[in-house]
């Protein structure tokens, strides 16, 4: 079997998180998300995990050579033999470089980018609209999933916050973050042949469907 080597892109609030889920459950891809592996790697007090760690330590951004690093270390360990599913990474074009020319030299190449797209407002509407219980955490939406009484958990009772990630000042701004930063990334893999656009505002069981098939078609046409 051929490998599966997948990144993710797309704004927050896309669906991403949920599409990511379902892509490790059904190929077994180890997932890869930028905040988890800098964390691992601060935990395991590798060189660069510990260089990373003075970073996070002062609440400031780790630099790209250091994330850089941390992921491309990461994509040599044994279980993405098959593949993997990258998510956060690349952020930029200098980090989409060093990772093309690091599979490159490993003899290895990109089956897709995924692009997971929705609209600014739908954004904005999803994640501003989210409401969590204080005590486990239940999870509600103003519009799409309202307790029926309203600011109450329907399980267990208790007030329903919104977090502060989530209304939609801090929203907005990390859309302008991703528009500004990541976006690029769009056109530079949209001209190497390997984007894949997804309609993020469907169902995420559509989604999922429509990129098992994408996938699917990759793997006949690798072998024609
Ligand atoms: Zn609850």
């Amino acid at each position: 079997m051929s490998e599966l080597n997948l990144i993710l892109l797309g704004p927050p609030g896309a669906g991403k998180g949920t599409q990511a889920a379902l892509l490790t459950e059904d190929f077994g891809l180890p997932h890869i998300a930028t905040g988890d592996i800098l964390r691992a790697a601060r935990d395991e007090q590798t060189e660069l995990g510990l260089l990373a760690k003075k970073y996070m330590d002062a609440g400031q951004l780790v630099p790209d050579a250091v994330v850089i690093g941390v992921i491309l270390e990461r994509l040599g360990d044994d279980d993405t033999r098959d593949g993997f599913l990258l998510d956060g990474f690349p952020r930029t074009i200098e980090q989409a470089d060093a990772l093309g020319a690091q599979l490159e030299a490993n003899e290895r190449r990109l089956t897709a980018v995924l692009l997971i797209d929705a609209s600014d407002d739908i954004v904005v509407k999803r994640i501003s609209g989210r409401r969590i219980c204080r005590k486990e955490g239940h999870v509600y939406h103003v519009d799409f999933d309202p307790p029926k009484h309203p600011g109450r958990c329907d399980i267990d009772g208790s007030e329903l916050d919104q977090r502060d990630d989530d209304t939609e000042s801090t929203v907005r701004n990390r859309l302008s973050v991703y528009h500004e930063q990541t976006e690029p990334l769009i056109s530079y893999y949209e001209d190497r042949g390997l984007l894949r656009r997804f309609d993020g505002t469907h169902a995420p069981a559509q989604v999922h469907d429509h990129i098992r098939a994408t996938l699917a078609t990759l793997r006949l046409e690798e072998h024609l």
